[in-house]
């Protein structure tokens, strides 16, 4: 049986860097996607080949929301590991913490850009090349924010993981006869970069004492999550939103 063949936006860090180790070890080959940290991506590669020495593993600069962008990341992945069977929608940001009425325009933009026009471009191209090549499987990493709002913290973040929920919902829809199924996983506090790139490196561990099962996740037990909904062992899931959040 041929390998799956799986794009993972913002490979580099984070939960996509762990999404990618876990897949290879589950004998996929990878495009690991990334916007500017080329030490991190190389670094995650390598992991990546330690983990499953028999993976490839494709390193492609990308930033999701720019279209030109996105057809190179598919067009590479499809000239060096062949049709592509998986897409993890992952690469996030939020931009700093505060009340909507301190937000910048210009935050407010990249967040909707990145987060759900990201998300829309790359399951649009997933979606004409997995319908070409007779199926596959599509995760978008949504969050607990959806459902939380974020109030204080970042309304406008919480509002585009909405937009993802909803784009998985209807994209099942659409792609369930053409044999693509498509999930989301929400994580909710997890210990990434995320928290210092927002402007307070000790949220998970404030948020602790929130959260029913008492500590924040680690990135590996997403990437659990992502691989079941991209495994066989998922083959009837289509349209679900699974929460992997403690509890919260
Ligand atoms: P992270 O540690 O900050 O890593 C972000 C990743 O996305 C990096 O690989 C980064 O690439 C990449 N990226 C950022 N902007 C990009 C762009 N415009 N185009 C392509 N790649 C881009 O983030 P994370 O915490 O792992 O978050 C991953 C996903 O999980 C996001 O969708 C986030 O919303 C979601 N999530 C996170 C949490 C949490 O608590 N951490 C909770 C719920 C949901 P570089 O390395 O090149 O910068």
């Amino acid at each position: 049986m041929s390998r799956p063949v799986t794009i993972v936006t913002g490979g580099s860090r984070g939960i996509g860097a762990a999404t990618c180790v876990r897949l290879a070890a589950d004998g996929h080959d990878l495009v690991l996607g990334y916007v500017s940290n080329e030490a991190a991506a190389r670094a995650t590669a390598a992991e990546v080949r330690a983990a499953a020495p028999e993976a490839r593993c494709v390193t492609v600069q990308c930033d999701t929301a720019e279209e030109k962008d996105v057809a190179r990341l598919f067009d590479t992945a499809r000239a060096e590991l062949g049709p592509v069977t998986g897409l993890v929608n992952n690469a996030g940001v939020t931009g700093p913490l505060g009340r909507l009425a301190d937000a910048t325009t210009e935050n407010l933009r990249r967040v909707v850009e990145v987060n759900l026009l990201g998300y829309l471009l790359c399951c649009r191209r997933a979606a004409q090349d997995m319908a070409a090549g007779g199926g596959g499987a599509i995760v978008n990493v949504s969050s607990t924010a959806a459902a939380l709002g974020s109030p204080g913290e970042y309304v406008h973040y919480a509002a585009t993981k909405a937009a993802t929920d909803a784009l998985t919902v209807g994209l099942a829809k659409e792609l369930g006869p053409a044999g693509i199924r498509v999930n989301a996983v929400a994580p909710g506090v997890i210990e990434t970069d995320m928290h210092a790139a927002m402007g307070d490196p000790d949220r998970p561990a404030k948020a602790a004492a929130g959260i029913p099962l008492g500590r924040p996740g680690r990135p590996s037990e997403i990437a659990s999550a992502i691989a079941w909904l991209l495994s066989p062992d998922a083959s009837y899931a289509t349209g679900a939103v699974l929460r992997v959040s403690g509890g919260r």
